[in-house]
């Protein structure tokens, strides 16, 4: 295999067998079976992957797309061997249309990579998982972060693609424009596929003008039950939030320790507003009303950018604050997603759960959407330690799923969650089974996750 790819390839340092480059790609950052791939590869262009998925499928060899490995459902583990196809040279941003708000990038290229590159024209892509994940990996999860609530997932945001599909034939889907009738909508198909469908090598994103005002504000509250109450009522209330998340003490005292930050160690409520100056001192005088109409023990509303980025970057650092915590912990997390209204009784869950299990661990989410993870980091030779982690996970899915709610919010399925979904998704699964025969016979295309074939 090793000759044959570097023959496509053409240059060593990009075909690798070396046995830490190997052990790089057995899994990421998930805390999931870990398994080598035979190779890796690094491709540079698109015709390059197009030849390594021929050669792949005429050999029938499974293919492993990778990113910048922080998925956490055990996405990137090559199950049966094969090729890890690492992204990581396939960086540029091919072309930034900024009257149409459109630009188009390669799958390696990161969300703060973009960001800077697009601040020149005053725009700015929202999705922003705490990660600086490649946009491939963002599109293969559907990833969100702290500005789904205004701007949605990557679903929202993805235009259009071009995908190379289990025979190596190239496909373009979608394209520039915000709306479309034109047919089966195969541009959201593939978002979320988690490389199981086809290999991205073009990705065409929305894009967003920076407004002219941010304010940003933090409102803390005895409980976190409050404070997901206090979210739930701007929410229900038709306030246009940007952000709303919520820490809990414990996840405050990680991030002090990590950042040299004073928070008050108490659950607490991060918001953002924008939109233009009047409207965004209207917007946050209204939010300070609902919070102190929820039992708000302080609320404090901030406009200067550098006490405000440092307030998000924070956030940003959460868990890996936590897993900071523990020595050679392994972040381990919870993926919940409910309706608004079944928010804080499902966190006031999650903390019991921790109880009960005798787990350390940190609440944290974007309560906006109904999203909150349950986070730690926990030793993976534990054997106690992690089977009580697992039980504890299982306790919080099926509350979540008997309440209206998903297994995962936005991490994905992986091999992680293929159970949970056979339950959550039992009606459907049939035919996420049928599309994932059709579009890839051989199953090549990252096998042993989201469906079992
Ligand atoms: C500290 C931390 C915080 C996080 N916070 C968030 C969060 O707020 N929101 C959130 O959504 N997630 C979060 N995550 C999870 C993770 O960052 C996301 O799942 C992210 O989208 C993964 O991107 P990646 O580039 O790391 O992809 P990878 O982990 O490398 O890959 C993820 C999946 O995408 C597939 N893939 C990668 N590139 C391609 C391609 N070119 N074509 C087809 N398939 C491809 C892979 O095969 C794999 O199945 C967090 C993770 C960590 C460690």
């Amino acid at each position: 295999m090793y000759n044959d790819l570097l023959a496509i390839i053409g240059d060593s340092e990009r075909v690798s067998v070396n046995e830490t480059v190997l052990r790089n790609h057995s899994g990421g950052t998930s805390y999931h079976q870990k398994k080598n791939p035979d190779i890796v590869v690094f491709p540079r262009s698109e015709q390059e992957v197009v030849e390594i998925v021929k050669y792949a499928a005429n050999n029938r060899i499974p293919i492993v797309p990778f990113g910048a490995g922080s998925s956490i459902e055990g996405h990137l583990t090559p199950l049966k061997g094969g090729i890890s196809l690492d992204f990581t040279l396939m960086n540029e941003v091919i072309a930034v249309h900024p009257e149409d708000f459109v630009v188009k990038v390669q799958p390696g290229v990161t969300r703060t990579q973009l960001n800077k590159h697009l601040k020149k024209y005053g725009l700015f892509f929202p999705i922003d998982p705490g990660a600086d994940a490649t946009v491939g990996g963002m599109t293969a999860t559907n990833a969100s972060g702290t500005n789904a609530v205004r701007y949605g997932t990557m679903k929202h945001n993805v235009l259009g693609l071009k995908v190379v599909m289990a025979d190596g034939s190239l496909v373009s889907t979608g394209g520039e424009v915000v709306k479309s009738s034109a047919g089966y909508n195969l541009t959201e198909l593939m978002v979320g596929s988690e490389g199981t469908l086809g290999v991205f090598t073009e990705i065409t994103l929305k894009l967003y003008g920076i407004p002219e005002a941010t304010i940003d504000a933090k409102a803390t509250f005895e409980s976190v039950e409050a404070a997901a109450k206090a979210a739930e009522l701007v929410l229900q209330a038709g306030v246009d939030i940007g952000k709303i998340e919520l820490v809990d003490a414990h996840t405050i005292l990680a991030v002090n320790t990590y950042n040299g930050t004073e928070f008050e160690e108490t659950p607490t409520l991060f918001m953002e507003y924008s939109g233009t100056k009047e409207a965004t001192e209207h917007g946050i005088a209204l939010i300070k009303e609902l919070m102190e109409d929820s039992g708000a023990i302080t609320f404090k509303a901030e406009t200067d950018s550098l006490k405000r980025a440092q307030l998000w970057e924070a956030r940003h650092h959460a868990a890996l604050s936590i897993v900071g915590m523990k020595p050679k912990g392994q972040l381990v997390s919870t993926d919940v997603c409910v309706p608004i209204s079944e928010l804080a009784v499902s966190i006031k869950y999650g903390r019991e759960m921790l109880e009960e299990y005798k787990l350390d661990g940190a609440i944290l989410g974007h309560v906006g959407d109904g999203n909150f993870h349950v986070v730690m980091g926990l030793n993976p030779d534990d054997e106690d330690e992690m089977q009580r982690f697992y039980d504890m996970h299982d306790k919080i899915v099926q509350f979540a799923i008997s309440h209206r709610g998903t297994c995962t919010g936005e991490h994905g399925i992986g091999s992680g969650k293929m159970n949970y979904l056979k339950k959550e998704k039992a009606t459907a699964l049939p035919i996420m089974r049928a599309i994932k025969v059709a579009l890839d016979p051989d199953n090549i295309l990252n096998p042993g996750k989201i469906v079992e074939r």
